[in-house]
């Protein structure tokens, strides 16, 4: 079925988007991956396994329309980007519908992700006609220096399952931007959005091959033999560090240039001066949001002796009185886990916590029934050699600690090999700012519990990642800086 016939079709119906894999602007047919819905442990849909071969076809696709995608001018390119967020806004409470069906998130969070998500395409329709270069004379004398920036030619973009809509937009808006064609390959757990968006962003103008999109159950081997091929240069991978780790080894075999937006361990810092009140409503918003499924979810809270029993009293009622339910269900507050194993995983880390002297405040027990659901858990006095005081947890269970001063905080915040959130709550700004200068990490959120902005640059430090995506640089990485030297 074109795309351009499905105009006034419901986008929250599974079915419509499991009709094939996306190359060169045609559905090809296909089945192979089972879509579950986490809530239940239904099936929704069953979309298609891609093959190598069939990722070969999408180069191929990519490749076909590289040349006109960079050589249209960028207000076209913006132009295209504009219509393709004002459509996912129109088509927002089915959007919504879609990944609070695949990703079990409640719906208020799946509306804030579809805004969020939209938005990449509207900053980068903005970006797309600011792309800069630069002009310089060589301090020599002997010459000039140009600096043209250039599409960096097809960009494989590698999505995780936890935001289907946005980590496919924050690659796909500065790729296309730039004038790159892409292949994107979201996660297996969470294809009907991108194949959504993809319908969208048909309707919206986007040319047949720039976007194309592949679903498999054998990422490592289609994206391998991407990799391999001399006309990809670009990977822009969102997902966890080991898969990230193993994808930077395999990129090394043909210098392709990677970003890598991996995983995290945020700490939240809240000292004795900080707003009771303002610091729990930030830490909810923290740990709450995607039910904890969320790279930049608080993973430690420290807090400081003082304020310490009155902040796990205060989160403890706040997280006991969220309701746990599917996400479509509109009182539901707090969704399924995305997987069986994901609370197999949760009840593990918190077993064992508990098992070395933690103490269970609330929650602490996966929730019986079909669905996978974990409740909210608060824990306290967890040792600091417990496992779940170093992984990333990935669920709705907050661990709060003690500490007394403000090198011991963040000495604290550092431990660990990620660098990508934190957060700090206190009354002295300028003591926030100069723990912010402290913690090794690429975004500190100050007194507030939620930083993501298109317009920011997001991303990471030490094993957390390697580039930025959104703001005025996230362009820049689907760019090469070309240098001409220049007499004249
Ligand atoms: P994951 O690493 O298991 O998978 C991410 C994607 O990589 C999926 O599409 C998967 O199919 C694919 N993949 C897996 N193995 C691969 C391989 N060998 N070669 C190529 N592709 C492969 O991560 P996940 O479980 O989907 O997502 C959760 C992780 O993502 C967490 O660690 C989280 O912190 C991280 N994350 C980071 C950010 C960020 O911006 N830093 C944002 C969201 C999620």
């Amino acid at each position: 079925m074109a795309p351009d016939t499905l105009h006034g079709q419901d986008y929250a119906d599974p079915a419509l988007h499991a009709q094939g894999l996306y190359i060169a602007g045609e559905w090809l047919p296909g089945t192979g991956i089972p879509v579950v819905d986490p809530a239940t442990g239904d099936l929704l849909a069953e979309v298609p396994d891609a093959c190598t071969e069939q990722a070969m076809r999408a180069i191929d696709a990519a490749e076909a329309a590289a040349a006109n995608w960079r050589s249209t001018p960028a207000r076209q390119r913006a132009e295209i980007l504009r219509r393709w967020f004002q459509l996912m806004t129109e088509h927002a409470d089915e959007l919504a519908r879609l990944i609070s069906l695949e990703n079990g998130k409640a719906l208020s969070d799946a509306r804030g992700e579809v805004a969020y998500a939209a938005e990449f395409f509207r900053w980068y329709a903005e970006e797309a006609v600011r792309i800069p270069g630069e002009f310089r004379h060589a301090p020599s004398g002997a010459h000039h220096i140009l600096v043209d920036h250039q599409p960096i030619g097809i960009a494989v973009l590698i999505t995780p399952w936890n935001f289907p809509a946005a980590m496919a937009t924050r690659k796909i808006g500065p790729a296309l931007a730039a004038g790159c064609t892409v292949i994107l390959k979201p996660a297996s757990e969470t294809p009907l959005t991108a194949y959504a968006m993809a319908r969208l962003g048909a309707q919206a103008g986007v040319p047949p091959g720039v976007v194309n999109v592949l679903t498999s159950t054998q990422p490592a081997a289609i994206t391998n033999a991407m990799l391999a091929d001399p006309r990809v240069r670009k990977l822009s991978f969102t997902g966890s560090t080991g898969v990230g780790r193993v994808l930077l080894a395999e990129a090394a075999k043909t210098v392709v240039s990677c970003s890598m937006e991996l995983g995290g361990n945020a700490p939240f810092l809240v000292f004795d001066d900080a707003d009771l009140e303002a610091a729990l409503d930030g830490a909810m918003v923290a740990k709450m949001r995607n039910a904890g499924e969320a790279c930049t979810a608080a993973n430690r809270f420290y807090v400081q002796s003082g304020i310490h029993d009155a902040f796990v009293a205060g989160l403890t009622k706040r997280m006991a009185a969220l309701r746990v339910g599917a996400g479509t269900d509109k009182a539901t507050e707090v969704g399924p886990m995305i997987t069986t194993a994901a609370v197999a995983k949760l009840d593990r880390l918190v077993s064992a916590a508990v098992a070395q002297g933690a103490r269970v405040h609330t929650g602490g027990k996966p929730l019986p029934g079909n669905g996978y659901f974990y409740p909210p858990t608060v824990l306290d006095k967890v040792p600091l050699d417990a496992e779940i005081a170093h992984a990333e947890i990935f669920g709705p269970v907050a661990c709060v600690y003690r500490f007394e001063d403000e090198a011991e905080a963040i000495a604290l915040a550092n431990d660990t090999e990620y660098g990508l959130a934190a957060y700090v709550y206190s009354a002295d700004l300028s003591r926030a700012l100069r723990v912010g200068k402290g913690i090794e990490s690429g975004m500190i959120a100050i007194n507030r519990g939620l930083m993501s902005d298109p317009a920011a640059p997001f991303g990471g430090v030490k094993q957390s990642g390697l580039g930025r995506e959104g703001g005025v640089t996230g362009i820049l990485e689907f760019m090469e800086p070309k240098y001409f030297a220049v007499d004249f």
